[in-house]
């Protein structure tokens, strides 16, 4: 997947997507907020989520939400997915991604073009099984 160049973004959003991609994981809005507090790209958290928001739409930041109602957010070039808890709330990145080379059924899509996907798995982890199999 070809990465967009910033230079078609407006300048908020370049930093933001910026940040992202230099971040070692995923970011909620609050933590890119406190990030570029003080800095050049320094902005409120309303306009942190409606450009994060506007970069969804442009297929260049995925969004997933934690069981807490958190939402985090990465670049959509990263091909990431993750195993949740429901119950503790903790979340483990895969190793690779399961579905990388899956071919969307059919060669006509009436005119979709997919930009990106997303995969999350939900369940218990090994601290909490082991909790429920002991207590
Ligand atoms: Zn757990
Ligand atoms: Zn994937």
């Amino acid at each position: 997947m070809q990465a967009p160049s910033p230079s078609d973004l407006a300048p908020r959003q370049a930093s933001l997507l910026a940040e992202l991609r230099h971040a070692e994981g995923e970011l909620s809005g609050q933590e890119l907020h406190a990030r570029l507090r003080g800095g050049p790209g320094a902005m409120g958290l309303a306009t942190v989520y409606r450009h994060l928001r506007q970069l969804q739409q442009r297929g260049l930041v995925r969004c997933r939400h934690l069981p807490s109602g958190e939402a985090l957010y990465a670049p959509t070039e990263r091909d990431e997915h993750h195993l949740t808890c429901v119950d503790c709330g903790s979340t483990v990145r895969l190793p690779n991604c399961p579905v990388h080379d899956l071919r969307l059924p059919g060669e006509d899509l009436g005119g979709f073009l997919p930009m990106y996907h997303t995969l999350e798995f939900f369940g218990l982890c090994g601290q909490c099984r082991g909790d429920r199999t002991s207590g």
